[in-house]
């Protein structure tokens, strides 16, 4: 049920951002969710509705992009995808040391909102 937290991390984020450019309302909300967490897009999406009730987010739509993990290899400084048929080794070198560069984060990306003039 960690979703949640994570709902209401970005829906809170939303509405100072919405609230800092004198939003008229808000249509959509786009968040990336990276690879290796363990967070599952459809449980964003089953929270949202409950998360943005009452708030200047209300009736707006939820957009998740899923953003594919990529490490970097300490070993021979290559970027790569981790897979599974691989042993999440580094194609490259075979090395298992590798940093984390993409994929670990639910962050919000955009707010798309209408702005009074
Ligand atoms: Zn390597």
């Amino acid at each position: 049920m960690h979703e949640m937290s994570y709902v209401i991390r970005f829906v809170n984020m939303a509405i100072e951002t919405a609230q800092s450019q004198n939003a008229k309302s808000v249509e959509s909300l786009v968040v990336e969710v990276g690879e290796m967490t363990s967070v599952l897009p459809m449980y964003l999406h089953k929270y949202y509705p409950q998360a943005i009730k009452n708030t200047i987010l209300e009736g707006s739509q939820l957009k998740t992009i899923v953003v594919k993990s990529k490490v970097e290899c300490l070993s021979c400084h290559a970027h790569y995808h981790p897979e599974r048929s691989h042993q999440y080794l580094c194609p490259v070198c075979q090395s298992a040391m590798g940093r984390i560069l993409e994929g670990r984060d639910v962050r919000l990306k955009e707010v798309h909102m209408t702005i009074d003039d």
